[in-house]
């Protein structure tokens, strides 16, 4: 027990959990969830874990009309010796905590958001599914219930937090993806949201990803807004290029979502002593580089898929397979070192693993 000690309502029948079944990601949700309130003269209050169910809300609810919302994503992972451990929690409570900023949205205490994770994650251990690459997705999420249609921000909130548990992104490891060259739409700008998680900015991304799938692409490259000309982010994914030896990542510029996974890899290389450089980089650089032979890997990073290896990229006329559309030996070690901590099954240098009592 936690010392806030939210109140628990326990389910009367438990859901049979989906054992067996391909676990597509966020299909399934375990039998609980934390819900907590905020009220403008109160604070936040009132944390409770109770039966995962339907939410009743005013149709009014400021959410509805106008987003208010951020939400977060992270995993929970079984090791072989029964353990159960989250990957960097803090790095995510933090970065709820800007978007929070971002959105007007009150801050939440850090010590009190783990504790509701590490409570509900504890409660439900039994859904952490065990074959490999498999996981508890964690959904933590915040939305505005004040019912009013002015334009401001929300007196009401909910925080609430789900759990899902999810299979190995990729059924045979890991596998290069298609990838198109976004150069209709654009996904974010400095000074606008995109450097934060919030509902929005998926939703505006969705004319381009059913564009791309229809062609046959698995995910669009981002470019900047501005010029069109530099590279942003893969999908929902940061993105990662190895040139002549050196890789390569778009600087954090106020439109880049900074990802718990690009902050890893960046340690990990820099652990390794590989050249890692964080700098503005151009699609016309990546087309160049490839035309000279010295495009050597692109891969994705995020939470979800941890490592995404891109083996084709696509850019109007221009098709670049990439190391013969293979997996490259750079994306293969984060790939395996990442999983490693996250299972267990590697040493933890650099303290990044947060363990649950259980
Ligand atoms: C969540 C997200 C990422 C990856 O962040 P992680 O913390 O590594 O999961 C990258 N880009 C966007 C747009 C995201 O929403």
């Amino acid at each position: 027990m936690s010392q806030y000690n939210f109140t628990f309502s326990e389910v009367m029948t438990k859901k049979t959990k989906p054992y067996g079944k391909d676990l597509a990601f966020g299909r399934y949700f375990t039998d609980h969830m934390f819900v907590m309130e905020y009220h403008h003269q109160k604070g936040w209050y009132d944390g409770k874990i109770i039966p995962h169910q339907p939410l009743t809300l005013d149709p009014a609810s400021m959410i509805f009309h106008y987003g208010q919302t951020v939400f977060e994503g992270l995993k929970a992972y079984a090791t072989k010796d029964g353990e159960i451990q989250l990957f960097r929690p803090e790095e995510n409570i933090a970065r709820l905590n800007r978007s929070n900023e971002r959105m007007c949205i009150p801050q939440i205490d850090p010590d009190l958001a783990l504790a509701a994770i590490k409570e509900l994650v504890r409660i439900e251990k039994d859904w952490i599914p065990k074959q490999e690459g498999t996981s508890l997705y964690i959904r933590p999420f915040i939305i505005a219930t004040e019912p009013y249609l002015g334009v401001a921000p929300a007196k009401q909130y909910k925080f609430i937090i789900i759990l899902s548990p999810v299979g190995a992104y990729y059924k045979e490891g890991i596998n290069p993806v298609k990838i198109a060259v976004e150069t209709e739409y654009i996904r974010a700008i400095k000074g606008g949201t995109g450097e934060v998680k919030t509902a929005g900015n998926y939703a505006g991304s969705l004319i381009a990803q059913q564009k791309s799938a229809a062609k046959g692409y698995t995910q669009v490259l981002w470019l900047d807004a501005l010029e069109r000309k530099y590279i942003e982010e893969v999908g929902s994914m940061n993105v990662f290029f190895k040139i002549d030896g050196e890789v390569i990542t778009p600087e954090l510029n106020g439109s880049i979502l900074p990802g718990v996974t690009r902050k890893s890899v960046i340690q990990l290389l820099k652990h390794w002593n590989e050249p890692v450089t964080e700098r503005k980089i151009s699609i016309d650089e990546v087309i160049t580089a490839h035309k000279e032979g010295r495009l050597e890997e692109a891969f994705g990073a995020g939470t979800a898929a941890v490592i995404s290896p891109i083996g084709e990229l696509v850019c109007e006329d221009n098709k670049l397979v990439i190391n013969n559309g293979k997996t490259g030996e750079t994306a293969r070690k984060l790939y395996d070192t990442l999983t490693g901590i996250q299972y267990g099954e590697l040493p933890d240098p650099f303290n990044w693993i947060n363990k649950i009592d259980v």
